[in-house]
């Protein structure tokens, strides 16, 4: 028996020093796939809680709110997902804003669902949404620099800067956004 613990034991060892970088390399890989496994899909009937739309037509602009008692929001588009982020008792009276667990917005150019504070909205591009004007989400500062300057961006901002004043901008602007 004590022959071979002697072994084991340096196989353990040598296991433990070559594995850490395909171990590191599983463990993001296994996140990228939770989190598209944590996007519940939207059906036909579910509407939007802040403007009442369907958003099952609108399948790249959709955002996801997911609570903690397991219920969800889904939006079909940026601005109504942050309405709700920012005031939630007002579209659902049954929430507050610490009852919120989880929020996904979709890469433009991926399709992937990312994590709200992960991604980098690029603000007054000649892209429109289906609500008008748009937050448009990348989940590299790269590909949003890219998109800003092909499609006349004005700002790229991190989630934590979306505040309702910005989304009031954005409401009123016609044709092109002032952010002043
Ligand atoms: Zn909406």
């Amino acid at each position: 028996m004590k022959k071979l613990i002697f072994p084991i034991i340096t196989l353990f060892f040598v296991t433990m020093f070559f594995a850490p970088d395909t171990y590191a390399l599983d463990l993001s890989r296994k996140k990228k796939q939770t989190e598209r496994k944590l996007y519940i899909t939207v059906t036909k009937k579910d509407r939007c809680p802040v403007c009442g739309m369907f958003v099952h037509p609108y399948q790249k602009w959709i955002t996801q709110i997911q609570f903690k008692d397991s219920s969800h929001h889904s939006f079909d588009g940026m601005k109504c997902m942050c309405r709700l982020y920012i005031d939630p008792e007002k579209y659902d009276t049954t929430k507050i804003k610490q009852d919120i667990k989880l929020v996904l917005v979709r890469d433009y150019y991926t399709l992937k669902f990312i994590r709200h504070d992960k991604a980098f909205y690029v603000v007054g591009s000649d892209v429109f949404g289906p609500m008008g004007h748009e937050l448009i989400p990348f989940s590299t500062e790269k590909n949003a620099s890219t998109f800003l300057s092909d499609h006349n961006g004005l700002k790229i901002l991190r989630f934590h800067e979306i505040n309702a004043e910005l989304l009031d901008k954005l409401d009123k602007a016609e044709k092109t956004v002032n952010l002043d």
